[in-house]
């Protein structure tokens, strides 16, 4: 039986990811973030790209060479009584997949959107993701302190591009150099923005209801009124907040302020541990797993090497599904069923890696991992059940790889498979010969796999070019037939990092045929472990 602690564990914490396009101030958002929980005396250190110092999320040198952030971090901070876990996610567009896995990790998502510029490609790609789970999303406006558009345009852009109803819950007050702040429909509070203190937690100044005569004074009469007449229009022309609709992913809480000058950004938190859901529960191959079970599981939805140079190893992190963790305890690797006693798992506080004494449902630990670990494996208290969705997506981009000392192929093979089950690239074996081919989802994944390869295996190798269009995993129930397909289709089979069999195609058109002759086999886009 779950007693009242171990809810109230579960109860106040929240798990979350922010989707955005690049530039729209993630990062920044990140930081002040971080400085509200107490975890960074002063924001500015997450990513610092102009005074060359870096984040404590960017670990690999390729992130600090080119400024963008290609691996995921977990940061945990107290807000409120309330324990939030923000999922960081790569920017850049070639690491997807990353991305999508890391959002099957959290329960709500904060999209943050450039007030001056509207819904970007990015955010509309990665609000079908969040589709897939009804993810709620909550949502800032940003770069308030710079020229924006029309709020309730760029409202009503969010609505009819991502099919989701905007409810504001703060109003801005002008924008650019005549940003005043913001007023709070909910508190009916006037929210006063200084500018010139974004590193630091503002003293702001708060004034009651809509109709204080301090209002004039505090931001000149013209812009008083013409809040009181825009407040009118937008509560006439707006949603209302609905939790249930919320919840449902399809109405998002909307927050506007500027995260450089760290104003708006508390407001959101505030909603986000007020209305953003506690932990939830996963499907499995058998039956869903509750949040407030008190058997321990949890599901591994990334592996990262080298996060700290000083520790160089491999760390699977684990999503707690739910029960408890507790330091020495005893998991059941399911895919392998093996039991496996974990005395050293890790939590992130805000980057920093502490050994984690326990952890609860919706945080994330970090399994070290010797290789027997990869991305979608469970970990329960004795059950052999698997958590479902958590995909491998077919690559579209392929290169052979080639060693220019060949007598470190051994080596090489390792160094692919490590990084496949990692997720940082996929490795296809033919059948029929000795070929090792590199798939990718996006294309700067293949410097990272050459580069990581000369640091952490001491391989030097390099690319050509392969007529390779696409791949898919193949499947059928009937041994025979399967048997059957091997034989006639060995010029085209291959077995991935997983010793996965995989059809690889070297055009959509053979790819069409083989699938006409062969219809008892399953061509699959996406594999799940
Ligand atoms: P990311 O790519 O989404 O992580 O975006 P960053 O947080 O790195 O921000 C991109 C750029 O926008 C940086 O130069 C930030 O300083 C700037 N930026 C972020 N938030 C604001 C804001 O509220 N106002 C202004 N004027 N600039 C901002």
């Amino acid at each position: 039986m779950a007693n009242a602690d171990f809810l109230n564990e579960i109860n106040k914490r929240r798990t979350f990811a922010i989707i955005s396009h690049p530039d729209a101030g993630k990062t920044t958002i990140t930081e002040k973030v971080l400085l509200f929980g107490n975890a960074l005396q002063t924001a500015g250190t997450v990513k610092g790209k102009k005074s060359g110092q870096h984040a404590k999320s960017d670990w690999m040198e390729m992130e600090k060479e080119r400024g963008i952030s290609v691996t995921t971090s977990v940061m945990q901070f107290p807000y409120n009584d309330h324990l939030v876990n923000l999922l960081d996610t790569p920017g850049h567009e070639d690491f997807s997949e990353d991305t999508y896995r890391t959002l099957t990790a959290v329960d709500s998502c904060l999209m943050v959107i450039d007030a001056a510029k509207g819904v970007e490609d990015r955010t509309r790609k990665l609000m079908e993701v969040t589709r897939l789970r009804d993810t709620p999303i909550l949502t800032f406006m940003n770069k308030l302190d710079r020229d924006i558009r029309d709020p309730l345009e760029v409202m009503d852009e969010v609505e009819s591009e991502l099919d989701i109803l905007c409810a504001p819950i703060t109003w801005p007050i002008g924008c650019g150099k005549s940003f005043k702040g913001v007023y709070h429909l909910y508190r009916d509070e006037t929210i006063l923005y200084q500018s010139g203190h974004g590193h630091t937690i503002q003293e702001v100044r708060i004034l009651k209801g809509l109709d204080n005569p301090e209002l004039e004074d505090a931001i000149g009469s013209d812009l008083a009124e013409t809040l009181r007449d825009e407040l009118e229009l937008v509560r006439g022309a707006s949603n209302d907040f609905d939790k249930e609709l919320f919840l449902d992913g399809q109405l998002t809480p909307v927050f506007f302020g500027t995260a450089l000058g760290n104003f708006g950004v508390d407001h959101m938190l505030d909603g986000m541990v007020e209305w953003a859901p506690a932990p939830q529960g996963r499907e499995t191959d058998e039956s869903p797993v509750e949040s407030t079970d008190t058997k321990f599981s949890g599901f591994v939805f990334k592996i990262q090497a080298n996060m700290d140079p000083k520790h160089r190893d491999r760390i699977a992190f684990c999503r707690i599904v739910s029960g408890k963790y507790e330091k020495g305890m005893k998991m059941r690797h399911s895919r392998l069923g093996k039991d496996v006693r974990i005395s050293d798992a890790l939590t992130f506080l805000a980057g920093d890696r502490a050994l984690l004494e326990e952890a609860y449902a919706g945080d994330i630990i970090g399994l070290h991992n010797h290789g027997t670990i990869r991305i979608g494996d469970t970990f329960t208290s004795g059950d052999n059940y698997r958590f479902s969705g958590i995909p491998n997506f077919a690559p579209e981009l392929f290169k052979r790889i080639r060693l220019r000392d060949p007598l470190k192929q051994k080596q090489l093979l390792k160094g692919l498979i490590q990084l496949s089950e990692e997720g940082a690239v996929q490795v296809f074996r033919p059948l029929a010969n000795n070929d090792l081919i590199v798939g990718a989802v996006g294309v700067l994944q293949f410097d990272v796999v050459v580069a990581r390869l000369k640091a952490e295996y001491n391989v030097d190798a390099l690319y050509e070019h392969i007529n390779v269009n696409t791949a898919r995993w193949v499947y059928c129930k009937d041994e025979k037939k399967l048997d059957e397909f091997r034989r006639k289709g060995e010029q085209n089979l291959a077995l991935d990092g997983g010793d996965n069999l995989t059809y690889i195609a070297p055009t959509r058109v053979n790819l069409q045929l083989s699938q006409e002759r062969f219809p008892d086999i399953e061509f699959k886009n996406t594999r799940e472990n």
